[in-house]
């Protein structure tokens, strides 16, 4: 089913849903499952599994030299979609990215996820690799997350590539498109306005709901649902949500998601003696925050797992 037919169909009730990343390379499906296994009893309609590209590697050889290869670290999203769907009879929400994929890649890709059934994607940029400083797209691959939105519409209505047009309704493609928000914009944007020009774009260009970037402070959130709707987006926003936990997580999260946190959280995780007391004021900031979203109505509260499913059985448990 598609994910906003779930948003329609609960009437205003939040759901709950998680994201889960796929093993590295030579691990198990059974990690996922281990992950997976304690959060079913939440009943969530749909699990999002992220895409990994291939990120460059400096190996250095007996010469001294240093040569340039690239590996994948993390393969397998669509594989271990198929296998949540299995496993749990629950839709699968595989992540596309421009990054690493041609319009002929994005194409076979959609094509093998239509096959399986699977419904719904979030159509992603992807992040510039390693050593590249910027993003760089294939040579005829997407620049924009909407560019490959608007491939996915495309497939949606018959239009495939090499000017094929397929008429019949039942070869045509049906998938919800997710797109990604930033409530404290993203950080190559010069400003929040622009930012939310290009969200415009990506749901004009077919998009169907939005989730955001994580956050600590529910404020943020509820300003850039103003903002959105202000700019004229009807589309659900779905907040996303990690419990931070950790004291280097104080530094590693600022710097890799480009967020803010706020002084309350980052005095209590500094003030804790040891790693079960700060454990335990992330998970109570992330239930206050969750019971917040959920009292003021957002469609879905989507939790980040990044393997660790007892810290947000936890928070679900007190939330849900
Ligand atoms: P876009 O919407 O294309 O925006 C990228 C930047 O370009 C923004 O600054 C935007 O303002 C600007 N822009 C957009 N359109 C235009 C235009 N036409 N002209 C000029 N500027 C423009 N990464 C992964 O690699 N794998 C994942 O599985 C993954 N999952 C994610 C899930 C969520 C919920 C979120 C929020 C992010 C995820 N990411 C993932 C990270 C994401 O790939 C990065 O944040 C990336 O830098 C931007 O992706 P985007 O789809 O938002 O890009």
């Amino acid at each position: 089913m598609r994910v906003t037919d779930y948003f329609a169909q609960a009437k205003g009730n939040t759901l709950i849903s998680f994201e889960v990343l796929p093993p590295l390379k030579g691990g198990s499906m059974q990690a996922i499952f281990d992950t997976l296994d304690p959060l079913m009893e939440f009943k969530p309609p749909f699990i999002d599994v992220t895409y990994h590209r291939e990120e460059y590697v400096y190996k250095r050889r007996p010469s001294g030299y240093y040569e340039k290869s690239s590996i994948r670290k993390r393969p397998g999203t669509v594989g271990i979609c198929a296998a949540i769907m299995h496993r749990y009879g629950v839709d699968a929400v595989p992540h596309l990215l421009c990054g690493g994929f041609t319009k002929q890649d994005t194409e076979n890709a959609l094509i093998d996820l239509g096959f399986l059934d699977v419904q719904n994607v979030l159509a992603l940029r992807g992040d510039a690799r390693k050593f590249e400083g910027k993003f760089i797209p294939e040579p005829d691959g997407h620049h924009y997350a909407s560019d490959l939105v608007r491939q996915i519409n495309d497939m949606n209505n018959g239009i495939y590539l090499d000017d094929l047009t397929v008429s019949d309704e039942a070869s045509r493609t049906n998938f919800c498109i997710g797109v990604a928000g930033y409530p404290e914009k993203h950080f190559e944007a010069p400003n929040r306005e622009i930012d939310l020009r290009y969200l415009k774009e990506k749901i004009a260009a077919g998009g169907n709901y939005i989730v955001t970037q994580m956050f600590f402070d529910n404020q943020k959130y509820f300003d850039f649902v103003d903002a959105v709707r202000a700019a004229g987006i009807d589309a659900p926003i779905v907040p996303g949500l990690k419990p931070l936990t950790k004291l280097y997580q104080l530094h590693s999260i600022p710097r890799m998601f480009y967020i803010d946190l706020p002084d309350d959280l980052v005095k209590a995780i500094t003030d804790a003696k040891t790693d079960a007391a700060r454990l335990q004021v992330g998970i109570e900031w992330c239930i206050a925050q969750s019971k917040e979203l959920k009292e003021r109505g957002a469609p879905c509260l989507h939790y980040y797992t990044m393997g660790d499913s007892s810290t947000i059985e936890a928070i679900a448990k007190a939330v849900y």
